[in-house]
């Protein structure tokens, strides 16, 4: 009797996505639009209001890393005084820039990212971005305007809903002026409807995870989330979620996830380590340890979006963010998640150059061990710098900690 070949699971909505993306970045050849640059969680509606295209530093600075460029480039922005131990979004980006190299020019024959008529940043995810984007407005000659919201908020107050609402409209004549448009309210609450459309969608995308076997991993997540990021406010990121959600969700009808047996279920930390992602996803798959939930994913979950109320609403969604939030505040999401997702695991990725997105430094693994018995483990890496990230010692750890759970 012949054996039946059984196909490797892949999401077929991938090949969509693969065109989104790459449609957004051959768009950037048309000079006569008006750009923008934002931070990734920066007010990107607002922003597209007025018309702007947007284009997402931190998403250059992974494609960097992903692409395993950034170690080369890094060196030339520590050249000019930058430490290697800053965030090496940043780093990278910059010294993509020093060089004149990016993976843009082989995959799209861009020369590197678009001309910015407007430069925005927001300082509820670090500092950096202020140092990084500020940098950029100073050589590209380019208007610039930070949102400095609370830092490490425990819950968002009124004060400051208001505040940073204050600082959304501050920027209102700055688009005007850069985009040669006058601000337009209804404009403003379309774009915001969309994204909130977008944003529910991603959500119940990776909630699809809570199943077992799961239809999408955290790895499979760092790839889908593209449109999200770089699209929300826009049709076809609607359109690209409700078609992804639809694949998954038959998937769970039809019990197929991309293991077939979960041994353990695994919360994933931080940020991706970009150069590693694939192999990563293979070490965990062949282990049958399905890593299923991350706050980085969910960094882009924006519940509070109500184009009635555009401007407090997109102040709370913003500033409420995870890495914005106190250890307390964060403490008490990660144990919703772990519930929510039937999680055995943690992995704390400590990543060296981003303190921000690191959660392992202040004892919450620890922590959450001893309230809730559940097995941790820390390890060491980097979003883009290889430099600081062992491989064979992170397999090690890694496969000892899975046997460890199961
Ligand atoms: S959050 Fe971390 S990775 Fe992101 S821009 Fe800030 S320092 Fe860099």
């Amino acid at each position: 009797m012949e054996q039946e070949i059984k196909k490797p699971y892949k999401i077929q909505s991938a090949k969509i996505m693969k065109e989104i993306m790459g449609n957004y970045f051959l768009g950037m050849k048309d000079t006569t639009k008006k750009m923008a640059w934002c931070t990734s969680v920066g007010p990107a509606e607002l922003l597209r209001s007025f018309g702007f295209e947007v284009h997402f530093p931190e998403n250059h600075g992974a494609l960097l890393g992903a692409t395993r460029t950034a170690t080369d480039l890094i060196p030339e922005a520590t050249k000019l005084g930058y430490s290697s131990e800053i965030c090496s979004y940043l780093t990278a980006d910059v010294g993509s820039y020093l060089k004149k190299q990016t993976p843009l020019t082989e995959h799209y024959g861009l020369e590197g990212p678009p001309k910015p008529d407007l430069i925005v940043y927001n300082t509820n995810q670090c500092r950096e971005v202020q140092d990084w984007f500020e940098y950029f407005a100073k050589e590209k000659n380019c208007p610039v305007f930070g949102i400095e919201p609370p830092r490490y908020v425990d819950e968002v107050s009124n004060e400051a809903i208001e505040n940073v609402a204050a600082q959304f409209k501050a920027l209102i004549p700055i688009c005007e002026k850069a985009s040669g448009q006058k601000f337009d309210i209804d404009k403003f609450r379309e774009t915001l409807r969309l994204s909130k459309e977008a944003t529910d969608l991603w959500k119940k995308v990776l909630w699809t995870a809570r199943v077992s076997p799961s239809p999408i991993s955290f790895f499979d997540a760092t790839i889908h989330m593209g449109p999200i990021v770089v699209l929300r406010g826009t049709q076809m990121a609607k359109d690209y979620y409700t078609t992804l959600l639809k694949e998954l969700e038959d998937n769970v009808t039809k019990g197929i996830g991309f293991l077939e047996v979960e041994k353990c279920r695994i919360y994933w930390d931080g940020m991706p380590i970009w150069g590693k992602l694939r192999p990563m996803s293979e070490l965990f798959a062949a282990n049958n340890a399905a890593v299923v939930a991350s706050t980085y994913c969910n960094s882009w979950v924006f519940d509070a979006f109500d184009p009635k109320d555009p401007f407090e609403s997109s102040a709370l969604a913003y500033t409420e963010i995870f890495i914005n939030r106190s250890e307390r505040a964060k403490e008490k999401i990660l144990k919703g998640l772990i519930k929510d997702f039937n999680i055995g695991g943690m992995i704390f990725h400590e990543a060296k150059t981003c303190f921000s997105n690191s959660n392992s430094r202040f004892g919450m693994p620890l922590r959450l061990k001893n309230e809730l018995g559940i097995e941790t483990l820390v390890i060491e890496g980097d979003l883009c710098d290889l430099r600081f990230y062992s491989e064979g010692q992170t397999t090690t750890k890694i496969e000892t900690f899975i046997e460890q759970l199961s």
